[in-house]
C-alpha cells in the first residue's frame, strides 16, 4: 500500500496500546494526534513486569481461578482481592460464566497467534534506529515449589507443546543450571522458550521519541471529557475545553475505557486490576537473574531490567484509589526468598512502590476492533495482564482496521460490542 495522506486520526491514551497504534498509523500515512490525561510516564504500561508472553494463551477467566480467588480473598497479604461493588458483581458474574474449559479451548490458539505475531513485531522494533529497550528472548521460567503446581504446569506445558510452543519441563538441577548466578529453592520449572522480556520504561521512551520525530503530536494533560456523536459517527472529542475533530478515532484508555466508552454511548465491561512493582538492586552484583520468572504459588513476577530486578504482583479488583496497600507489597517481599534465597529484602518505602491498573475484561480477552454503533471509532483495550506483550499487534491491527485492509490476525472473539 502506498504511503499517502489518509486523513487525520486521533488516539485517546498514551499507553502502549495508544502509542503502538500511533506507530503503525503514522507509518501508514495518517496524520496522528494523541490525547493523554496525564503526563507521559504515568500509565500501567511503564511499571509492569515487561514480559512477552506467548505462554499466556489461557485467558484469566479459566477453571479453578474463582475457587482459588475466593480462598485468597480472606488473606490480606495474598496476591488477589475483589472489593464487592455493583460494578465488580456485574463483572464477576460475566467472569464466572467464562471460567470454564470450553472458553479456554476456544481462546487459546487465537491468543497464542496474537502473542507470537506481537513478539515478531517487537523484534522488528528492536532493529529500528533509536530503539534499545533491552529486548531479551531467553524465555520465562515458571518456577514451582510444590508437586501440585509442578503437575498442573506439566499439563499446561503439554497443551502448550500441542499448540506448537517451544517449552521444556525442567527438574531442580536443570532449572538451577539455567540460573548460575542465583540460588534457587524450587522443585523445578517450566521454561517457555517462546517468551521474553524487555524494559518497559525504555520501550515507551523509544516510542515517544520516534513518534515525535515523525510529527505525531502528543497532547499531555488533556482529559477527554466529552465525545460528540452524530449520524453513527464520532465527530469530535472535547479535552481542556477544546474540540478535536478528525476522520477517525482510536479509543484506548486502559482501565478508564468504560468511562470513555460511556461518553460515546457505548458499554464496555472492564475492571481495574491494581498491581504493584518495585525495583531492587542486588547487593552483590555477581548475583542476579538471567531469565524473567513467575514464582507460581506466590503469583510474583520477577524480571531483570536496567541492571536491577523488578518484582511485581497482586491483583486487586477494586475502584481506583491512590493508596498503596503495604500488606500486599509485604506479601511479595516475603514470598521472594522462598524461591530466591539471595533476595531477602526490606519492604520498600512507599515512594519507591509503583502501582498500575491492568484493564481486565470479564472473559480475559482483549477488546480489539470497530464497534458496530459508530462507523469511525476503533477500540483497543481490555488486555489485562498481557497488554505489554500484545502492544505491537494491537497497534498493527488498529492500523489495518483504520486502513480498511485485510486483518492479519483473527479478532472475531474480541469485539468491543460483545457485552453491550
Ligand atoms: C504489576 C503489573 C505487572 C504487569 N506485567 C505485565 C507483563 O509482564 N507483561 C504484559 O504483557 N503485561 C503486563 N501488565 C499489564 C500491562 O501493563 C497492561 O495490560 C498494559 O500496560 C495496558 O496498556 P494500555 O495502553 O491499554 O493502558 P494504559 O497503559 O493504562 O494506558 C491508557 C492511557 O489512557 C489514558 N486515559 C484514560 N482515560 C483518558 C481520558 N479520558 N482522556 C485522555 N487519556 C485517558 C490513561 O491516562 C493512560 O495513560 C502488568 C500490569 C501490572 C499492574
Amino acid at each position: 500500500m502506498s504511503i499517502q495522506n489518509k486523513g487525520k486520526i486521533i488516539i485517546i491514551g498514551a499507553g502502549i496500546a495508544g502509542l503502538s497504534s500511533a506507530f503503525y498509523l503514522v507509518n501508514d500515512g495518517w496524520q496522528v494526534e494523541v490525547l493523554e490525561q496525564n503526563d507521559l510516564g504515568n500509565s500501567c504500561s511503564y511499571g509492569n513486569a515487561g514480559m512477552i508472553v506467548p505462554s499466556h494463551f489461557t485467558p484469566l477467566a479459566a477453571p479453578g481461578v474463582v475457587t482459588q480467588g475466593i480462598r485468597w480473598m480472606f488473606d490480606s497479604k495474598s496476591p488477589f482481592y475483589v472489593k464487592p461493588t455493583l460494578a465488580s458483581i456485574s463483572w464477576g458474574l460475566k467472569f464466572l460464566k467464562h471460567s470454564n474449559q470450553a472458553h479456554v479451548d476456544r481462546s487459546a490458539a487465537n491468543l497464542r497467534d496474537l502473542h507470537l505475531a506481537s513478539s515478531k513485531l517487537f523484534n522488528q522494533w528492536a532493529t529500528l534506529d533509536g530503539f534499545d529497550f533491552e529486548l531479551t528472548q531467553k524465555g520465562i521460567l515458571m518456577l514451582f515449589k510444590t508437586e501440585k503446581l509442578g503437575h498442573e504446569e506439566a499439563e499446561l506445558a503439554h497443551t502448550a507443546r500441542g499448540l506448537g510452543l517451544d517449552v521444556d519441563v525442567l527438574d531442580q538441577q536443570a532449572t538451577q543450571a539455567l540460573e548460575p548466578n542465583a540460588e534457587l529453592d524450587v522443585l523445578g520449572a517450566v521454561h517457555y522458550k517462546c517468551d521474553g522480556h524487555l524494559y518497559p520504561q525504555k520501550l515507551m521512551a523509544n516510542l515517544i521519541q520516534y513518534l515525535q520525530n515523525k510529527g505525531v503530536v502528543i497532547h499531555t494533560r488533556h482529559t477527554v471529557s466529552e465525545i460528540e456523536v452524530a449520524n453513527h459517527q464520532v465527530k469530535a472529542l472535547v479535552a481542556n475545553d477544546k474540540k478535536f475533530a478528525a476522520d477517525k478515532f482510536v479509543m484506548t484508555g486502559g482501565s478508564w475505557l468504560p468511562q470513555l466508552a460511556k461518553k460515546a454511548g457505548l458499554r464496555v465491561s472492564l475492571m481495574p486490576g491494581k498491581g504493584y512493582s518495585f525495583m531492587h538492586t542486588p547487593v552483590d552484583d555477581s548475583r542476579g537473574l538471567i531469565h524473567s520468572a513467575l514464582l507460581l504459588e506466590a503469583r510474583v513476577a520477577v524480571t531483570p531490567m536496567n541492571g536491577q530486578i523488578r518484582f511485581g504482583g497482586t491483583m486487586e479488583l477494586a475502584p481506583f484509589n491512590n493508596k498503596v496497600n503495604i500488606n500486599r507489597v509485604e506479601g511479595i517481599v516475603r514470598a521472594v526468598p522462598d524461591y530466591l534465597p539471595d533476595f531477602k529484602m526490606d519492604i520498600p518505602k512507599v515512594k519507591n512502590i509503583w502501582y498500575g491498573y491492568r484493564p481486565c475484561s470479564p472473559d480475559g480477552l482483549p477488546y480489539l476492533g470497530a464497534t458496530k454503533k459508530l462507523d469511525n471509532l476503533i477500540i483497543a483495550g481490555g488486555t489485562g495482564m498481557m497488554g505489554l506483550s500484545l502492544g505491537p499487534i494491537v497497534g498493527h491491527t488498529v492500523a489495518e482496521i483504520a486502513n480498511e485492509q485485510k486483518i492479519s490476525v483473527n479478532i472475531s472473539q474480541y469485539s468491543p460490542d460483545r457485552f453491550q
